[in-house]
């Protein structure tokens, strides 16, 4: 049984994430990204939040819909929360029972005692990362975890329009239409990063992160 797609879309959507930034000179740096699921819900989140607020690369409010629909459920989508996989495939023996992103590594853990079960699971679960990353990437913006060189925060706070307060990570890396990456700002003090200064940001998260 090959597990490495079905593995690799089980890391991406739940765990923590390495990603390669190239500079134009070719050099390579590494940036960590939250988990789909976790981006997931902070795009749906952002969908409340005021155009001032989004800036560049935001996210618009479409896009908020469809997340919405796929982590919730809508016609025709297998939602990320529905509890139907879950009890469907009860040969987990119901370990893991919690958060959505612990049920879904033990589904895929346990699936792996059938053919049948495993090519379910591979289908559903590719899927929910090829539908996360067909919506998040065209906002074209990635969340970096660390804090920012320039006012030291790593988190900032938001509001949505009922006013729900969530937090958010404050750097972020912004793509630009040709979909390499343009720059890396600060929510906070608004710092922003380009070129030489991208890669300084990315070695500067990359040490932090071995530091902490
Ligand atoms: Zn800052």
């Amino acid at each position: 049984m090959e597990t490495l797609n079905l593995d690799m879309a089980v890391g991406l959507l739940t765990r923590l994430s390495k990603h390669r930034i190239e500079d134009e000179d070719g050099g390579t740096h590494w940036v960590t990204a939250l988990p789909l699921l976790v981006q997931l819900k902070m795009a749906i989140a952002n969908s409340a939040m005021q155009p001032t607020v989004k800036g560049a690369g935001g996210t618009p409010i479409p896009l908020a819909a469809e997340a919405y629909d796929l982590y919730y459920g809508s016609d025709g989508i297998v939602p990320v929360t529905s509890h139907h996989w879950w009890l469907l495939h009860a040969v987990h023996k119901g370990q893991g029972r919690g958060k959505v992103a612990t049920e879904l590594r033990a589904w895929a853990m346990a699936a792996r005692s059938s053919v049948e079960a495993f090519t379910e699971a591979e289908r559903i679960i590719c899927g929910w990362r090829d539908a996360i990353e067909g919506l998040l990437i065209p906002t074209r913006r990635w969340e970096i975890v660390g804090a920012c060189p320039e006012c030291q925060v790593s988190r900032v706070v938001d509001r949505e329009e009922d006013g729900h307060i969530f937090t958010k990570p404050a750097l972020s890396v912004v793509y630009g239409p040709d979909g390499a990456i343009s720059n890396g700002v600060c929510a906070e003090c608004g710092a922003e990063w380009r070129g030489d200064n991208l890669r300084k940001l990315a070695w500067l998260v990359s040490v932090q992160g071995r530091l902490s």
